[in-house]
């Protein structure tokens, strides 16, 4: 049964796994025997936990590869420089995002223009780039990062609404197109995750205690709940599953 969720020998990239939910996804993937390439745009960030992360996988198993993922060119050289220096790319994670709060009345074009670029065209630009190296080969995961904002609307974060929504329709498009071709492509939607960044969220007494009724599970996700279903995903354990997204979120998108 292990053999299933073993991914020796595979070989992933993270998009955006200098820090936060990226990174800890990149962990969980090595921790089951995967080859990781990390990704970011901060090229010292990303070689900081590069050299981080190495010190716990000694065995070379930690490479990195900085580029932009909203850009067509740089996702190409990326891809490319991968499959020339790390190897053939087995799994494919797409995971860089940002958020931009405003109110929509007052929110300005580039700034809608930046947050769907790099929450939703990126997953098409760097899925499109691995699909044409895996579709040859006849196998390929690609994991979307998505989001209950991928289901559930809140005032002042329209762009990342319409990306993350957007990303969950781009799973089930690739799916039609690359299935037959041996790939699967899903998304996992993550609730509200207790990460550095959330700390003042949790610290918030008011918004805590919504947060805790808002969820069944009554608690907040950790980052390790990720890990078990970002493997899964990426293991030979989900080939049948195809163009699903996955929501981690201790069952808040399923109560009102
Ligand atoms: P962070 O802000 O902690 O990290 C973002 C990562 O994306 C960094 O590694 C950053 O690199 C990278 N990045 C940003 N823009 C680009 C770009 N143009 N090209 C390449 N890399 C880029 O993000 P989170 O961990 O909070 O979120 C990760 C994903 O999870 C996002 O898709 C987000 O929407 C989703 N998510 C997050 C939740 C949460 O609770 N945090 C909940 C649900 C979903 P650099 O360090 O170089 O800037």
């Amino acid at each position: 049964m292990s053999a299933l969720f073993d991914l020796t020998g595979r070989i992933a990239l993270v998009t955006g796994s200098s820090r936060g939910i990226g990174n800890a996804l990149a962990r969980a993937l090595a921790d089951a025997g995967a080859t990781v390439v990390l990704n970011g745009i901060t090229p010292a960030r990303l070689k900081a936990a590069e050299d981080s992360m190495a010190v716990d996988y000694p065995e070379g198993r930690i490479r990195s590869c900085a580029f932009d993922v909203t850009s067509d060119a740089a996702a190409a050289e990326g891809i490319a420089w991968i499959e020339a220096n790390v190897g053939p790319l087995d799994i494919l994670v797409n995971n860089a995002g940002i958020q931009h709060r405003v109110p929509m009345l007052e929110l300005d074009v580039s700034d809608w223009e930046r947050v769907i670029s790099t929450d939703l065209t990126s997953a098409f630009l760097v899925g499109r780039e691995a699909a044409r190296h895996m579709i040859p080969r006849g196998s390929g995961k690609i994991i979307n990062i998505c989001s209950v904002q991928t289901d559930l609307a809140r005032p002042t974060i329209a762009p990342y609404i319409a990306a993350k929504g957007g990303l969950r329709n781009l799973t089930r498009a690739m799916t039609a197109e690359w299935a037959a071709s041996g790939l699967q492509i899903n998304g996992i939607a993550p609730g509200y995750i207790h990460t550095e960044m959330t700390q003042n969220l949790v610290d918030d007494e008011e918004f805590n205690s919504w947060i805790l009724g808002r969820t069944p599970a009554n608690r907040w996700g950790t980052v390790q709940d990720l890990a078990g279903p970002a493997v899964w995903l990426a293991s030979s354990g989900s080939d049948f599953v195809n163009g699903q997204t996955i929501f981690i979120d201790g069952g808040m998108t399923v109560v009102v």
